[in-house]
């Protein structure tokens, strides 16, 4: 559709057209229904359905285990920020956390208000320009969850490795490569993300639980913020954000179409290396985070001077490249590449960055 512009938007983020236009298609009246899934009792059988389906098919398509509860919550990914040492802290009044950028210097300060934290690792020191490696993490066995974010969207860099934590139950925050890349959930205690970069539009979180860590929430722990109450009401204690579900439903039938997980797998890698060898290759650019920890899904990059980087963005948003300005915290640019940003759209905006480079 030539109207729509190439959006490499951090977050929320560009959604596959043609799940839009399936959405726009039912919008007044879904499957007969006589009405939209946003006028729907989410107690009626046509909303439940929806809701079972999508559950199922994303317990499918990201492998999650038996042992593991999938729930559709709210609050945004930050709200687990709270939640997670919440419901989980309480065994030993401690936590492990890894430091690597913006969300996860969050979650960190928020820990702090209900247990002792440890600072595993942190990249601070280089401004999150890379990931630790495991032989630096400082663990602490006794700690009741080790917590990291797995790709750090505004820094651009990514985890390549699932931390080696012993016995330590491993909480993660995929807010921005969900199912991006197929993942061994079993390694895993928690894995939370909200579903505004890669799944869904923004107000819907979701929560992959190991049944056995629900039900040990602190005493004060809010009704709302208890995995336990809503892994028994399965995320319907409450109104969940049923439309957020339902695109989420329609975002999943278009990765099954498309190879699945494994397939996005393929796809991102490729893409996001056709911009980091432009980048690579040119004269003016330079990539903000280190061979090694290089995100996948967010790419940071800049010029020598801030007066080029914004021409490159001026133009860029020209030519129909939009949402290219980097966060604040790192300056320079980045192209947010989530699953539904077609490989012709990195495709072009690496041509952009070649003849810019050559221009400059
Ligand atoms: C965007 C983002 C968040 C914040 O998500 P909200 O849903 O706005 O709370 C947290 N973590 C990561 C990794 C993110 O990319």
């Amino acid at each position: 559709m030539s109207d729509r512009v190439y959006n490499f938007s951090a977050g929320p983020s560009m959604l596959p057209l043609e799940v839009l236009e399936r959405a726009g298609k039912e919008i007044t009246n879904y499957q007969g229904s006589g009405m939209s899934v946003m006028e729907m009792s989410h107690r009626s059988k046509v909303f439940q359905k929806i809701f079972d389906d999508t559950k199922a098919n994303f317990i499918k398509l990201f492998h999650v285990p038996e042992n593991y509860k999938v729930l559709f919550l709210q609050g945004g990914a930050s709200s687990q920020f709270s939640m997670v040492p919440l419901n989980l802290i309480g065994k030993t009044g401690k936590a492990d956390y890894a430091v690597t950028g913006n969300f996860s210097n969050i979650a960190c300060k928020e820990a702090k208000k209900y247990g002792e934290i440890n600072l595993a690792a942190s990249s601070a020191d280089k401004n999150h320009t890379y990931i630790p490696a495991q032989a630096d993490l400082k663990l602490d066995p006794q700690a009741s969850y080790f917590y990291y974010c797995a790709n750090n969207t505004i820094y651009g860099t990514e985890w390549q490795y699932i931390p080696d934590t012993g016995d330590v139950p491993i909480v993660c925050d995929m807010s921005s490569d969900f199912l991006s890349r197929v993942v061994d959930v079993s390694r895993y205690g928690i894995i939370f993300g909200g579903a505004q970069k890669n799944l869904a539009p923004a107000g819907l979180t979701i929560a992959i639980v190991r049944e056995d860590l629900a039900g040990n929430e602190l005493p004060y722990t809010p009704l709302m913020m208890n995995y336990k109450t809503m892994i028994d009401k399965d995320s319907m204690y409450n109104t969940p954000p049923c439309w957020c579900i339902y695109m989420l439903g329609l975002v999943l039938e278009w990765l099954e179409s498309k190879g699945g997980v494994e397939g996005m797998e393929q796809i991102k890698h490729a893409k996001a290396k056709l911009l980091y060898d432009v980048l690579d290759e040119s004269k003016l650019f330079t990539c903000a985070a280190e061979v090694g920890s290089r995100s996948d899904m967010n790419v940071t990059f800049r010029s020598a001077s801030q007066e080029l980087d914004a021409k490159f963005v001026a133009e860029a948003t020209a030519a129909g490249f939009v949402n290219l300005k980097g966060h604040r915290n790192v300056g320079g640019m980045r192209a947010s590449i989530y699953n539904a940003m077609p490989t012709e759209g990195v495709e072009k905006l690496a041509d952009f960055i070649r003849a810019f480079d050559r221009a400059n």
